[in-house]
Protein backbone atom coordinates (compact mmCIF):
# COMPACT_ATOMS: atom_id res chain seq x y z
CA UNK A 1 0.00 0.00 0.00
CA UNK A 2 0.95 3.41 -0.95
CA UNK A 3 -1.28 6.06 0.24
CA UNK A 4 -3.17 6.94 3.38
CA UNK A 5 -6.25 6.23 2.32
CA UNK A 6 -6.02 2.55 1.68
CA UNK A 7 -5.10 2.06 5.30
CA UNK A 8 -8.90 2.45 6.14
CA UNK A 9 -9.78 0.08 3.10
CA UNK A 10 -13.25 -1.30 4.31
CA UNK A 11 -13.11 -4.27 2.55
CA UNK A 12 -9.38 -5.17 4.09
CA UNK A 13 -10.78 -4.27 7.51
CA UNK A 14 -13.38 -6.43 7.27
CA UNK A 15 -11.05 -9.40 6.50
CA UNK A 16 -8.80 -8.39 9.18
CA UNK A 17 -11.98 -8.71 11.77
CA UNK A 18 -13.03 -11.67 10.29
CA UNK A 19 -9.58 -13.31 10.97
CA UNK A 20 -9.69 -11.92 14.46
CA UNK A 21 -12.96 -13.10 15.24
CA UNK A 22 -11.52 -16.97 14.06
CA UNK A 23 -8.45 -16.70 15.67
CA UNK A 24 -9.96 -15.66 19.17
CA UNK A 25 -11.30 -18.70 21.19
CA UNK A 26 -10.46 -17.61 25.05
CA UNK A 27 -11.02 -14.17 26.86
CA UNK A 28 -8.01 -12.09 26.72
CA UNK A 29 -7.07 -8.17 27.85
CA UNK A 30 -4.55 -6.53 25.76
CA UNK A 31 -3.21 -2.39 26.54
CA UNK A 32 -2.61 -0.41 23.84
CA UNK A 33 0.43 1.39 25.47
CA UNK A 34 0.14 4.89 23.25
CA UNK A 35 -2.56 7.06 23.85
CA UNK A 36 -2.23 7.99 19.90
CA UNK A 37 -3.69 3.93 19.86
CA UNK A 38 -6.17 4.78 22.43
CA UNK A 39 -7.97 7.62 20.20
CA UNK A 40 -7.82 6.04 16.65
CA UNK A 41 -9.14 2.98 18.86
CA UNK A 42 -11.95 4.64 19.57
CA UNK A 43 -12.37 7.65 16.77
CA UNK A 44 -12.42 4.22 14.09
CA UNK A 45 -15.61 2.46 16.34
CA UNK A 46 -12.60 -0.59 16.54
CA UNK A 47 -13.87 -1.53 20.11
CA UNK A 48 -17.31 -2.27 18.46
CA UNK A 49 -15.69 -4.38 15.74
CA UNK A 50 -13.80 -7.15 18.22
CA UNK A 51 -15.41 -9.79 19.24
CA UNK A 52 -16.42 -9.92 23.24
CA UNK A 53 -13.11 -12.13 23.98
CA UNK A 54 -11.20 -9.17 23.43
CA UNK A 55 -10.92 -6.49 26.23
CA UNK A 56 -8.64 -3.33 25.28
CA UNK A 57 -6.97 -1.46 27.85
CA UNK A 58 -5.85 2.17 27.87
CA UNK A 59 -1.97 2.22 29.27
CA UNK A 60 0.02 5.12 30.32
CA UNK A 61 1.08 6.69 26.87
CA UNK A 62 -0.23 9.96 27.09
CA UNK A 63 2.69 12.23 28.07
CA UNK A 64 0.48 14.94 29.92
CA UNK A 65 -1.46 12.57 31.64
CA UNK A 66 1.89 10.69 33.07
CA UNK A 67 3.35 14.28 34.17
CA UNK A 68 2.83 14.09 38.03
CA UNK A 69 1.30 17.33 39.79
CA UNK A 70 4.75 17.91 41.47
CA UNK A 71 6.35 18.96 38.15
CA UNK A 72 2.89 20.80 36.86
CA UNK A 73 2.83 22.89 39.91
CA UNK A 74 6.83 23.32 39.99
CA UNK A 75 5.97 25.06 36.17
CA UNK A 76 3.32 26.89 37.30
CA UNK A 77 5.25 28.51 40.69
CA UNK A 78 8.34 28.98 38.03
CA UNK A 79 5.48 31.07 35.74
CA UNK A 80 5.13 33.33 38.79
CA UNK A 81 8.38 34.51 38.77
CA UNK A 82 9.62 38.19 37.29
CA UNK A 83 11.65 37.63 34.21
CA UNK A 84 10.84 34.59 33.60
CA UNK A 85 9.30 33.41 30.22
CA UNK A 86 7.38 29.87 30.70
CA UNK A 87 6.92 27.95 27.12
CA UNK A 88 4.70 24.71 26.12
CA UNK A 89 2.68 22.71 24.12
CA UNK A 90 -0.67 23.77 24.11
CA UNK A 91 -2.45 20.79 26.26
CA UNK A 92 -0.17 21.73 28.88
CA UNK A 93 -1.51 24.86 29.97
CA UNK A 94 -5.09 23.88 30.47
CA UNK A 95 -4.29 20.72 32.89
CA UNK A 96 -5.22 21.67 36.35
CA UNK A 97 -2.11 21.16 39.29
CA UNK A 98 -2.75 21.22 42.62
CA UNK A 99 -3.77 24.71 43.10
CA UNK A 100 -4.07 26.30 39.75
CA UNK A 101 -2.92 25.71 36.34
CA UNK A 102 -0.43 27.51 34.21
CA UNK A 103 -3.81 29.31 32.15
CA UNK A 104 -4.80 30.77 35.19
CA UNK A 105 -1.12 31.39 36.29
CA UNK A 106 -1.23 33.32 32.57
CA UNK A 107 -4.65 35.10 33.35
CA UNK A 108 -3.11 35.94 36.76
CA UNK A 109 0.31 38.15 35.19
CA UNK A 110 2.53 35.38 34.43
CA UNK A 111 4.23 35.50 31.27
CA UNK A 112 3.33 32.10 29.42
CA UNK A 113 3.35 31.02 25.41
CA UNK A 114 2.15 28.72 23.38
CA UNK A 115 4.57 27.18 20.83
CA UNK A 116 4.61 24.03 18.56
CA UNK A 117 8.14 23.29 18.79
CA UNK A 118 11.27 23.81 21.24
CA UNK A 119 12.62 25.91 18.43
CA UNK A 120 10.00 28.23 18.68
CA UNK A 121 11.15 28.41 22.58
CA UNK A 122 14.52 29.78 21.37
CA UNK A 123 13.47 32.03 19.10
CA UNK A 124 11.75 33.53 22.24
CA UNK A 125 14.71 33.42 23.75
CA UNK A 126 16.80 35.33 21.09
CA UNK A 127 14.17 37.88 20.79
CA UNK A 128 14.11 37.87 24.82
CA UNK A 129 18.17 38.36 25.97
CA UNK A 130 17.21 40.31 29.33
CA UNK A 131 14.69 37.34 29.85
CA UNK A 132 14.71 33.50 31.16
CA UNK A 133 12.69 31.81 28.43
CA UNK A 134 12.00 28.06 30.31
CA UNK A 135 10.41 25.09 27.78
CA UNK A 136 8.42 23.00 29.90
CA UNK A 137 9.57 19.69 27.59
CA UNK A 138 7.40 16.76 27.80
CA UNK A 139 6.92 13.58 25.74
CA UNK A 140 8.76 10.23 25.32
CA UNK A 141 11.33 8.88 23.15
CA UNK A 142 9.66 11.00 20.46
CA UNK A 143 9.62 14.47 21.30
CA UNK A 144 13.12 14.25 22.84
CA UNK A 145 15.56 14.30 20.10
CA UNK A 146 14.34 17.80 19.07
CA UNK A 147 14.68 19.13 22.65
CA UNK A 148 18.37 17.88 22.34
CA UNK A 149 19.04 19.33 18.66
CA UNK A 150 17.26 22.52 19.64
CA UNK A 151 19.38 22.55 22.92
CA UNK A 152 23.22 21.82 20.58
CA UNK A 153 21.78 24.72 18.76
CA UNK A 154 21.26 27.04 21.87
CA UNK A 155 24.77 25.68 22.82
CA UNK A 156 26.86 26.65 19.26
CA UNK A 157 24.53 29.84 19.30
CA UNK A 158 25.75 30.59 23.04
CA UNK A 159 21.98 31.19 23.64
CA UNK A 160 22.35 31.78 27.47
CA UNK A 161 18.76 32.47 28.58
CA UNK A 162 17.22 29.21 27.23
CA UNK A 163 16.51 26.66 29.52
CA UNK A 164 14.61 23.38 29.83
CA UNK A 165 12.36 21.53 32.76
CA UNK A 166 12.63 18.21 31.43
CA UNK A 167 10.14 15.91 31.48
CA UNK A 168 10.46 13.76 29.36
CA UNK A 169 10.05 10.11 30.06
CA UNK A 170 11.19 6.63 28.73
CA UNK A 171 8.46 4.20 28.04
CA UNK A 172 9.82 0.42 28.11
CA UNK A 173 10.45 1.05 32.22
CA UNK A 174 6.77 2.50 32.58
CA UNK A 175 5.49 -0.89 30.85
CA UNK A 176 7.72 -2.75 32.77
CA UNK A 177 6.27 -1.05 36.01
CA UNK A 178 2.87 -1.75 34.86
CA UNK A 179 3.14 -5.55 34.14
CA UNK A 180 4.83 -5.82 37.81
CA UNK A 181 1.93 -4.62 39.51
CA UNK A 182 0.50 -7.27 37.75
CA UNK A 183 -3.33 -5.25 38.08
CA UNK A 184 -4.19 -5.13 35.17
CA UNK A 185 -3.52 -8.88 34.20
CA UNK A 186 -2.44 -8.34 30.81
CA UNK A 187 -2.36 -10.81 27.79
CA UNK A 188 -0.75 -8.98 25.22
CA UNK A 189 0.87 -5.09 24.47
CA UNK A 190 0.21 -3.60 22.00
CA UNK A 191 3.37 -1.14 21.25
CA UNK A 192 3.60 2.60 21.00
CA UNK A 193 4.65 2.71 17.12
CA UNK A 194 5.85 6.66 17.08
CA UNK A 195 8.25 5.67 19.62
CA UNK A 196 9.68 2.58 19.05
CA UNK A 197 10.00 4.08 15.78
CA UNK A 198 12.84 5.98 17.29
CA UNK A 199 13.56 3.21 20.28
CA UNK A 200 13.44 0.00 17.85
CA UNK A 201 11.31 -2.96 17.74
CA UNK A 202 14.09 -4.73 20.30
CA UNK A 203 13.20 -2.51 22.98
CA UNK A 204 10.41 -4.35 23.79
CA UNK A 205 11.72 -7.69 23.78
CA UNK A 206 11.85 -7.90 27.50
CA UNK A 207 8.14 -8.40 27.17
CA UNK A 208 7.98 -11.94 26.00
CA UNK A 209 11.51 -12.39 28.07
CA UNK A 210 10.92 -11.06 31.24
CA UNK A 211 6.77 -11.57 31.30
CA UNK A 212 6.12 -14.41 28.62
CA UNK A 213 3.64 -12.29 27.19
CA UNK A 214 3.63 -10.72 23.50
CA UNK A 215 4.24 -7.48 22.26
CA UNK A 216 3.52 -6.08 18.81
CA UNK A 217 4.37 -2.67 17.46
CA UNK A 218 1.49 -1.17 15.26
CA UNK A 219 0.99 2.24 13.02
CA UNK A 220 -2.43 4.65 13.36
CA UNK A 221 -4.17 3.87 10.79
CA UNK A 222 -7.24 1.42 10.89
CA UNK A 223 -5.54 -1.45 9.24
CA UNK A 224 -2.35 -1.31 10.67
CA UNK A 225 -4.19 -1.30 14.69
CA UNK A 226 -6.18 -4.35 13.49
CA UNK A 227 -3.65 -5.80 11.78
CA UNK A 228 -1.57 -5.59 15.11
CA UNK A 229 -4.60 -7.08 17.11
CA UNK A 230 -4.61 -9.43 14.72
CA UNK A 231 -1.14 -10.79 15.24
CA UNK A 232 -1.68 -10.41 18.68
CA UNK A 233 -4.21 -12.56 18.90
CA UNK A 234 -2.62 -15.17 17.05
CA UNK A 235 0.83 -15.18 19.09
CA UNK A 236 -1.30 -15.28 22.44
CA UNK A 237 -3.86 -17.69 21.01
CA UNK A 238 -0.84 -20.28 20.23
CA UNK A 239 1.35 -19.17 23.42
CA UNK A 240 4.13 -18.34 21.54
CA UNK A 241 5.47 -15.20 23.21
CA UNK A 242 6.90 -12.87 20.64
CA UNK A 243 7.53 -8.95 19.28
CA UNK A 244 6.32 -8.43 16.34
CA UNK A 245 6.50 -5.22 14.24
CA UNK A 246 3.17 -4.62 12.17
CA UNK A 247 4.37 -1.00 11.85
CA UNK A 248 7.34 -2.20 8.99
CA UNK A 249 7.15 1.14 7.12
CA UNK A 250 8.34 3.21 9.99
CA UNK A 251 10.00 0.74 12.96
CA UNK A 252 12.81 -1.19 12.37
CA UNK A 253 14.44 -3.45 14.99
CA UNK A 254 17.93 -1.07 15.83
CA UNK A 255 15.28 1.91 16.04
CA UNK A 256 16.85 5.68 14.60
CA UNK A 257 20.29 5.60 14.93
CA UNK A 258 20.37 9.55 14.62
CA UNK A 259 17.66 10.00 17.05
CA UNK A 260 19.30 8.05 19.34
CA UNK A 261 22.58 9.77 19.05
CA UNK A 262 20.88 12.93 19.78
CA UNK A 263 19.89 11.28 22.98
CA UNK A 264 22.64 10.18 24.33
CA UNK A 265 24.54 13.56 23.55
CA UNK A 266 22.54 15.63 25.95
CA UNK A 267 20.74 13.52 28.13
CA UNK A 268 21.61 10.43 31.00
CA UNK A 269 18.84 8.06 32.08
CA UNK A 270 17.37 9.27 35.38
CA UNK A 271 14.39 8.35 37.56
CA UNK A 272 11.27 10.19 36.79
CA UNK A 273 7.43 10.59 39.24
CA UNK A 274 4.45 9.31 36.85
CA UNK A 275 1.21 10.20 37.47
CA UNK A 276 -0.43 7.28 38.72
CA UNK A 277 2.62 5.08 39.43
CA UNK A 278 5.15 7.17 41.23
CA UNK A 279 8.92 6.98 41.01
CA UNK A 280 10.36 4.53 38.22
CA UNK A 281 13.98 4.03 38.35
CA UNK A 282 15.75 4.64 34.26
CA UNK A 283 12.07 6.32 33.04
CA UNK A 284 13.50 10.04 32.88
CA UNK A 285 15.87 12.58 30.69
CA UNK A 286 17.95 14.84 32.65
CA UNK A 287 20.45 16.72 31.33
CA UNK A 288 24.38 15.29 31.56
CA UNK A 289 27.36 17.17 32.82
CA UNK A 290 27.84 18.82 28.95
CA UNK A 291 24.14 20.65 28.98
CA UNK A 292 23.64 20.61 32.91
CA UNK A 293 23.91 24.58 32.30
CA UNK A 294 20.64 24.19 30.50
CA UNK A 295 18.29 22.47 33.29
CA UNK A 296 16.15 24.46 34.79
CA UNK A 297 15.95 22.94 37.95
CA UNK A 298 19.41 23.89 38.36
CA UNK A 299 19.05 27.55 37.75
CA UNK A 300 15.69 28.06 39.50
CA UNK A 301 14.89 27.84 43.21
CA UNK A 302 10.93 27.91 43.57
CA UNK A 303 8.29 26.28 45.79
CA UNK A 304 5.17 24.94 44.56
CA UNK A 305 4.61 23.48 47.70
CA UNK A 306 2.79 20.05 48.58
CA UNK A 307 1.23 18.12 45.49
CA UNK A 308 -2.40 17.05 45.91
CA UNK A 309 -4.71 14.93 43.42
CA UNK A 310 -7.71 16.29 42.09
CA UNK A 311 -10.71 15.30 44.48
CA UNK A 312 -12.48 12.32 42.82
CA UNK A 313 -10.50 12.14 39.89
CA UNK A 314 -9.04 8.18 39.36
CA UNK A 315 -6.32 9.68 36.52
CA UNK A 316 -3.86 7.36 38.47
CA UNK A 317 -6.11 4.22 38.06
CA UNK A 318 -6.95 4.84 34.45
CA UNK A 319 -3.34 5.47 33.42
CA UNK A 320 -2.38 2.31 34.57
CA UNK A 321 -4.71 -0.01 33.36
CA UNK A 322 -6.36 -0.51 36.79
CA UNK A 323 -9.95 1.35 36.07
CA UNK A 324 -12.06 2.77 33.33
CA UNK A 325 -12.70 6.40 32.72
CA UNK A 326 -16.71 5.53 33.15
CA UNK A 327 -15.58 4.39 36.70
CA UNK A 328 -15.04 7.63 37.77
CA UNK A 329 -18.15 9.27 39.17
CA UNK A 330 -17.28 12.60 37.27
CA UNK A 331 -16.49 11.35 34.64
CA UNK A 332 -19.18 13.15 31.42
CA UNK A 333 -20.83 14.86 34.82
CA UNK A 334 -18.48 17.51 36.92
CA UNK A 335 -15.13 16.48 34.62
CA UNK A 336 -15.94 17.22 30.46
CA UNK A 337 -13.59 18.24 27.83
CA UNK A 338 -14.50 22.22 28.58
CA UNK A 339 -14.66 21.65 32.03
CA UNK A 340 -11.89 18.99 32.82
CA UNK A 341 -10.84 17.98 36.31
CA UNK A 342 -8.12 15.73 35.35
CA UNK A 343 -5.27 15.50 32.71
CA UNK A 344 -6.61 12.68 31.05
CA UNK A 345 -10.07 14.36 30.60
CA UNK A 346 -7.63 17.43 28.88
CA UNK A 347 -5.40 15.98 26.47
CA UNK A 348 -6.34 15.13 23.27
CA UNK A 349 -4.25 11.73 23.65
CA UNK A 350 -5.98 11.41 27.13
CA UNK A 351 -8.01 8.26 27.56
CA UNK A 352 -11.02 9.86 29.49
CA UNK A 353 -11.49 12.78 26.62
CA UNK A 354 -11.31 9.56 24.14
CA UNK A 355 -13.91 8.15 26.33
CA UNK A 356 -15.98 11.19 26.17
CA UNK A 357 -15.52 12.12 23.16
CA UNK A 358 -16.09 8.67 20.97
CA UNK A 359 -17.03 5.98 22.81
CA UNK A 360 -20.84 7.48 23.44
CA UNK A 361 -20.55 5.99 27.31
FE1 LIG B 1 -10.06 12.37 36.21
FE2 LIG B 1 -12.09 13.40 34.80
FE3 LIG B 1 -11.01 11.13 34.04
FE4 LIG B 1 -12.48 11.23 36.27
S1 LIG B 1 -13.21 11.57 34.19
S2 LIG B 1 -10.51 10.18 35.98
S3 LIG B 1 -11.95 13.29 37.00
S4 LIG B 1 -10.00 13.14 34.09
Amino acid sequence: MKYVDEFGDPDLAATLVEGIRRRSTRPIRIMEFCGTHTVAIFKHGIRQLLPSTIEMLSGPGCPVCVTANSDLDWAIALAREPDVIVTTFGDMVRVPGSRSSLERAKADGGDVRLVYSPLDALRIARENPDRAVVFVGIGFETTAPTIASTVIQAEEEGIGNFFVLSLHKLTPPAMKAILDLGESRLDGVIGPGHVTTVIGSQAWEFVPREYGLSCVVAGFEPLDVLQGIYTLVGRIESEDPHVDNAYTRSVRAEGNRMALGLMDEVFEVCAADWRGIGSIPDSGFAFNSGFRRFAARERFDVDPGPPEEPAGCICGDVIRGAARPTDCPLFGTACTPSQPVGPCMVSSEGTCAAYYLYSGE
